[in-house]
């Protein structure tokens, strides 16, 4: 991968490690498989998880959280399915545990020291230096090996809609009319309605 497109995608997530690789690589999986960079929503991602990686992913991909073809499922999974709406092909990729780097005895016992407050500035750099190196690890392995790659049955969310807002009926702010709880003939936002469940 290209190193401008690879500092772009540390400076977008603050830092590099080994699971915004794993993004990257399925990034790049999905670029070569599925479509380039999604301007609008002519593709879609499905996340299994909240992790670093879904930062690249986000930023390579172009399937953003606020475009709405970013979505987030919390299983807890490094498994990440990616659709092209045009004509329905989609890929799940799930990432081969072996390749998340099993920790040594020394990272263990670095871990150990740092948890302890008892590491010293070079266990620290020694601690930093190997985590670059799992992240490293990831981004040299070939893509076929660091994912299984699955054909699945596209399940093809509804495209984003915009929604009436309407006023809550206890603080007066704006809500998308989707998010509305009723509570006793009140209309009510999400915040509102919890504080008022809490009062019963
Ligand atoms: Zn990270
Ligand atoms: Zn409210």
């Amino acid at each position: 991968m290209n190193p401008e497109e690879l500092a772009a995608v540390v400076q977008f997530h603050g830092h590099f490690c080994p699971g915004l690789a794993i993004g990257v690589r399925a990034a790049e999986l999905a670029r070569r498989e599925i479509g380039p960079h999604a301007a609008d929503e002519e593709v879609v991602a499905i996340v299994e998880t909240d992790m670093c990686g879904v930062d690249a992913i986000q930023f390579m991909t172009g399937c953003t959280f606020g475009k709405g073809n970013l979505i987030h499922l919390d299983y807890g999974k490094n498994a990440f399915t990616f659709i092209r709406r045009s004509d329905g092909k989609a890929l799940r990729l799930v990432m081969q545990p072996q390749f998340w780097g099993e920790s040594s005895e020394e990272h263990r016992e670095l871990t150990e020291r740092i948890r302890s407050g008892e590491a010293s500035p070079e266990d620290q750099a020694r601690f930093q230096e190997l985590f670059r190196q799992r992240g490293q690890a990831i981004l040299d392995l070939p893509l076929e090996q660091l994912f299984e790659v699955q054909t699945v049955e596209p399940r093809i969310p509804a495209k984003a809609r915009v929604r009436e807002s309407i006023p809550c009926e206890a603080c007066g702010e704006m809500v998308m009319e989707t998010r509305i709880r009723l509570m006793g003939g009140r209309k009510l936002c999400i915040p509102c309605f919890e504080a008022g469940e809490r009062r019963l």
